[in-house]
């Protein structure tokens, strides 16, 4: 089966509202192993909602429309598509019931043009709102009109239409997500092109900040079927890309990390000068860390960086802040002031001024501290202040992390 959806209302044209229904919409489908090869955003302009009505028609099998059933006039979704299908409007009186029920008794007259459905289609509950939703089909072809407020149209479609979907596929989708660090898109491109070609499963790429993530989508017909299919792409992608593997589905930088702290028991505390407390903020969110996560502490000037993590004036005056020997003290410093298993630095130029020749904008020195060895990762990052910034809080999570399991 195919889909495509129409999102209606001029708002969404002039930028007034984000598509947000489009998204929640593809999310779903995908998830049903419906194809989709088009999405259309039309205003609230029947000669041009029918032409994006007859085009969507002429490719796809099932058209979801999203908004333009309220109950003013510039509501024209189920006319339009009523006449499309040369179908008439009905009155209901059972909606007319709901409506009332809905609005505590009230019954607006405006309101009326909602307990009209096109003769033989199926009624969808509102249980947020008073605009029905409606399932019609003719000739093979399915539309489902939804009401536009997200609140309406996501358990509509989740407790009625889902459960109609399902009934009409033989297939079952499932997805697995592959992340990766430390390789750009364009090399897990080539890497697994051959992969990316494939139909069943497929493999798509796409760069997220400072990491690249495939995702494997498998259809079959049962859940099992389409997993061990899954599976068989996910190992081959791990033979040839696992060393920059760092974790699966929800798994972020940040939930892996910690996951290893956490598993090992192993105790962790920052001393963050450019990042100024995000990584420590990156370990934060994921709940539990406080077990491990003992404390942490933000040294800007050199001043603080010598009184609270006993930096060495000598190593400041001869290499810098931003340098691998202050990183190394920083860490050692963090590590000994906590009393943590882990301490972990992290110094740079995140720009945009405060760059030089020798040392440019995006340089980045990360320091990690485990039994007294300290290690020290020398980077150059690229992008504006937010991203190297970004890209630091990653490159320092994965570098505890690599740590831990060197
Ligand atoms: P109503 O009963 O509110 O009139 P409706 O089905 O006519 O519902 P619209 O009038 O098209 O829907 O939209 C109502 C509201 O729903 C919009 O103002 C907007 O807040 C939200 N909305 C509509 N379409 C979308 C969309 N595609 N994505 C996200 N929100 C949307």
């Amino acid at each position: 089966m195919k889909a495509e959806i129409i999102a209606v209302g001029t708002e969404i044209l002039v930028g007034d509202i984000v598509n947000t229904n489009a998204q929640f919409l593809s999310e779903r489908l995908f998830a049903l192993g419906i194809d989709m090869y088009y999405q259309t955003v039309v205003g609230d302009n029947p000669v041009r909602l029918k032409e994006a009505c007859r085009l969507a028609f002429s490719r796809a099998d099932l058209v979801i429309f999203s908004g333009g059933l309220g109950p003013t006039d510039d509501d024209l979704t189920k006319e339009t598509v009523a006449e499309y299908f040369h179908v008439p409007l009905l009155f209901h009186t059972e909606i007319v019931e709901e409506i009332k029920q809905y609005l505590n008794g009230r019954y607006p007259l405006s309101n009326e043009k909602q307990a009209y459905i096109p003769e033989g289609a199926q009624i969808l509950h509102n249980a947020y709102g008073t605009a029905p939703g409606i399932i019609l089909e003719k000739n093979e072809k399915i539309a489902v009109l939804l009401p536009g407020p997200p609140r309406e149209i996501m358990p509509m479609f989740q407790d009625q239409v889902e459960p109609y979907l399902k009934a009409k596929s033989d297939f079952v989708m499932e997805s697995k997500v592959v992340r990766l660090f430390g390789i750009g898109e364009a090399k897990v491109g080539e890497t697994v092109l051959d992969l990316m070609n494939g139909s069943n499963p497929t493999v798509a790429p796409y760069a997220k900040d400072n990491e690249v993530i495939l995702r494997i989508s498998a259809k079959a017909k049962t859940a099992n079927d389409a997993k061990s299919m899954i599976e068989e792409t996910r190992k081959e992608i791990e033979t040839r890309l696992g060393e920059y593997i760092y974790g699966y589905d929800e798994q972020t930088m940040a939930k892996t990390t910690a996951a290893l702290l956490l598993d090992r028991g192993l105790t962790v505390a920052c001393a963050e000068s450019c990042t100024a407390g995000r990584l420590t903020a990156a370990l934060g969110d994921v709940p539990g860390i406080s077990s491990v996560l003992s404390e942490s502490i933000v040294t800007y000037s050199n001043d603080a960086k010598m009184k609270y993590l006993g930096v060495s004036p000598k190593t400041l005056q001869a290499h810098g802040a931003v340098s691998a020997e202050t990183a190394e003290e920083m860490a050692r410093g963090i590590r000994k002031a906590a009393g943590a298993d882990i301490g972990v630095s992290v110094t740079g130029i995140a720009g945009p001024d405060g760059g030089t020749e020798e040392k440019p904008v995006g340089l980045l020195y990360i320091g990690v501290c485990y039994q007294d060895e300290v290690s020290v990762l020398k980077l150059q990052l690229h992008g504006n202040r937010d991203k190297v910034r970004q890209g630091a809080v990653m490159h320092g999570l994965n570098a505890i992390r690599k740590r831990i399991l060197a």
